[in-house]
């Protein structure tokens, strides 16, 4: 049996991990959240997704003993130069404030013409396993912005986010067909590739 802890308080995401991290290390895969095991938030102070996800992955195997699990994500625009990048969460000013950040995104890009809105969803994994050892794995889900909102599902910036070979936006498809794409099934993926060939998690 491998436990691991999963530096979140977000239940879709532990029940996302599971599903890609159990066919990768065995039916014995159980995934804790953190807001399960009485662990608060630590302050994100890194300058990259990677960087910010060990952070929240060292806190959270130093608070439990156990290899911890943890992702950081964004919105990266080609024109703002990979902005707002680790900011995205916090971009009109108001964190977690989904509607003011995507108003004020579409708002910065509203001379922009079609061919120059490419943007990616990006998303970095991080895993510590209880003797130390650090790894990072990143994914991209490449797209473009529209130009107005459209969709009720997914979160953040989904309604705003055109995924590369669709005419939809990211909140108007399913759950299943965005995330079996998504960066952070990319970045797990990967992440899970790298954990099952250590030994002693
Ligand atoms: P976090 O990594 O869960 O903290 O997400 C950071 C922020 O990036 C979110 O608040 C969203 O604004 C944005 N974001 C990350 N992934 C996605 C996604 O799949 N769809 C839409 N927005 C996203």
């Amino acid at each position: 049996m491998t436990t691991f802890v999963l530096a979140t308080h977000n239940e879709g995401k532990k029940r996302e991990l599971l599903a890609i991290l159990t066919p990768a290390l065995g039916a014995g895969t159980e995934v804790r959240t953190a807001g399960e095991m009485g662990l608060g938030d630590v302050p994100e102070t890194g300058v990259t997704f990677a960087e910010n996800a060990l952070i929240k992955a060292r806190a959270a195997a130093a608070g439990t003993g156990l290899t911890a699990i943890a992702d950081d994500s964004g919105i990266a625009v080609d024109v703002l130069g990979g902005a707002p990048g680790i900011f995205s969460a916090r971009w009109s000013g108001r964190h977690g404030d989904d509607r003011a950040n995507l108003d004020l995104l579409l708002a910065q890009l509203s001379d922009i013409a079609a061919e120059h809105r490419g943007a990616q969803f990006r998303c970095a994994a991080a895993a510590v396993t209880a003797d130390g050892r650090e790894f990072t794995a990143e994914g991209v889900m490449p797209g473009r912005l529209a130009t107005a909102p459209a969709g009720e599902n997914g979160f953040g910036y989904d309604p705003i986010f055109v995924p590369e070979g669709s005419e939809l936006s990211a909140a108007e498809m399913s759950a299943e067909e965005k995330n079996s794409r998504s960066h952070r099934r990319v970045a797990f993926d990967k992440l899970a590739a790298i954990l099952a060939e250590q030994s002693g998690l």
